[in-house]
């Protein structure tokens, strides 16, 4: 078994004779693979590799990039199924969204393929006569992307199309919770006429892949998508070479309940951030501040559907709404912070506790009502399927409690008021704010984060330009 997952470098899969990481099934425990723990010499190999195969890839035409992207694309949707089912055996997540995951992962390289046509540059006056000045839009060079456990699938497409699209190389690296769908991803890109050293796939801990690729002097961008602690690690190892970074780190989205808001949409939306992917999802509602007149209608409705919710085995049930949190770690932190909102004087209203299955990382979904805002759980990111409310007087109270958070990935606001809707607009700083409808970004959007959410940004024509840079042409006539 362990042949199949093998380090992909200038186009071979590459055997691997040192250490190995197991990957475990999060709803059984079961061991389903080992994978490379790769060192800095294969990461030296495979910069190596992309660094050799960027020119020849800048200067095709970009309409010649996008055709192996779209044969990329087309590969994934052969393989749906087997690909979900791999997803939800590693990660955890209910087959339905795992397939949502694989289509959308092949949605998004065929929409940044699209872009072929769009790529452009500006032409500006000068002040000469005679003197035209361009402005060209060139790839970086050689992008490392890092990626976390939670999508881990379209994480890859997330770096990896833009990337190319635009002329870069990549050296692409899984999470070590979730690297089997990376290896997967690359044999199918494998049979593809993909040229060699434009993708490259090397699989290893944080501490020696992860760093080794951020203190490389080869590599142009690390865009990485993680915790905050590891993005600031990979800032300070990006730092001696002055490398680019593109950092999507950690949420803690507030969601703001106004007295006039349609309850039961609001409750849909709620329920739906903390039960996708069992709460594990960076942009999705953590917080909610609700206006003290439909506190009690909102939390007795939120009670509802979250006792309702139904956990387990993934691969065992394909109806159930959610699977098991992806590690003890993620189940600890969970356990921790609602156990110490508790202990502070906050009221479970369901859930509040371990589940009781034989086996797997599960949580009993829970909604904690009554919190304050120096609660841990008011302020850490749970991830896992969680929901604390708050209760506030006005709109104003509710946009200082969202404001007052290190993170600014994502908010929403829930009025029929578009007055209130407008204020919440201009005062929330955050990057991306839903009104009226669940946390979901949209491919042809900008997800970045403001405060420790992150530096710059993806997706759509801005997420693009993040894998370019400007050259400036004076070019003189007579
Ligand atoms: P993590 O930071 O633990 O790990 C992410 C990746 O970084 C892994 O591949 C890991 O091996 C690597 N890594 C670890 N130490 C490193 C180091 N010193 N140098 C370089 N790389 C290193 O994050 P995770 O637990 O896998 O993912 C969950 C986090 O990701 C959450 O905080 C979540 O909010 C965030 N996230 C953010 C977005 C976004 O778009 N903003 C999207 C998904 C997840």
């Amino acid at each position: 078994m362990s042949n199949e997952y093998l380090n992909y470098i200038d186009g071979r899969f590459v055997v691997h004779h040192g250490d190995r990481i197991a990957v475990h099934n999060p709803a059984t425990f079961e061991l389903i693979a080992t994978v490379p723990d790769a060192g800095a010499e294969v990461v030296d190999e495979a910069v190596a590799a992309a660094r050799r195969a960027q020119p020849a890839w800048e200067r095709l035409p970009a309409i010649q990039r996008a055709s192996y992207l779209r044969q990329i694309a087309a590969k994934l949707r052969q393989h749906t199924e087997t690909l979900a089912t791999l997803i939800a055996r590693e990660q955890g997540k209910v087959l339905p969204l795992a397939r949502v995951e694989v289509n959308f992962t092949a949605d998004y390289i065929d929409y940044m393929a699209e872009w072929a046509r769009r790529l452009d540059g500006e032409v500006l006056s000068s002040d000469r006569a005679g003197e035209h000045i361009f402005l060209l839009r060139k790839p970086l060079g050689v992008a490392a992307g890092i990626l976390p456990w939670n999508f881990p699938f379209f994480l890859i497409a997330r770096k990896m199309a833009p990337a190319l699209i635009t002329g870069n190389t990549v050296v692409i690296k899984p999470s070590e919770e979730t690297p089997l769908n990376a290896f997967a991803f690359t044999r199918l890109l494998a049979e593809t006429e993909l040229p060699p050293g434009v993708f490259n796939l090397v699989c290893g801990r944080g501490a020696s892949v992860g760093s080794a690729l951020s203190a490389h002097p080869g590599i142009n961008l690390v865009t990485f998508t993680g915790s905050v602690g590891t993005g600031i690690r990979i800032m300070q190892a990006a730092a001696p070479n002055l490398t680019r970074v593109n950092l999507e780190l950690g949420g803690k989205a507030p969601a703001i309940v106004l007295a006039d808001a349609d309850l039961d949409l609001a409750v849909n939306a709620l329920v739906a951030s903390r039960v996708i992917n069992t709460g594990q999802v960076c942009n999705c509602a953590e917080r909610v501040y609700v206006q003290r007149s439909v506190a009690e209608a909102l939390t007795d409705k939120l009670v509802q559907r979250m006792a309702a919710t139904r956990y387990g085995d993934p691969l065992r049930d394909e109806t159930l709404d959610m699977g098991p949190l992806v590690n003890q770690a993620g189940l600890d932190k969970v356990g921790q912070l609602v156990d110490g909102a508790r202990a502070a004087g906050a009221e479970i209203r369901t859930g509040g506790a371990v589940a009781t299955l034989p086996q797997g990382y599960h949580y009993q979904p829970t909604i904690v009502a009554g919190c304050q805002p120096q609660m841990a759980i008011m302020r850490q990111e749970i991830f896992g399927p969680v929901l604390p409310l708050q209760i506030v007087d006005d709109l104003d109270e509710a946009i200082f409690h969202a404001n007052d958070s290190e993170y600014g990935l994502t908010s929403s606001v829930f009025t029929r008021d578009l007055n209130a809707a407008m204020k919440a607009v201009r005062e929330l700083q955050f990057g991306e704010t839903y009104i009226n409808r669940e946390h979901f970004e949209a491919m042809q959007g900008f997800h970045a984060g403001r405060r420790k959410s992150g530096i710059g940004g993806a997706d759509g024509r801005h997420g693009l330009l993040e894998f370019t840079e400007t050259h400036v042409v004076y070019l003189q006539t007579a």
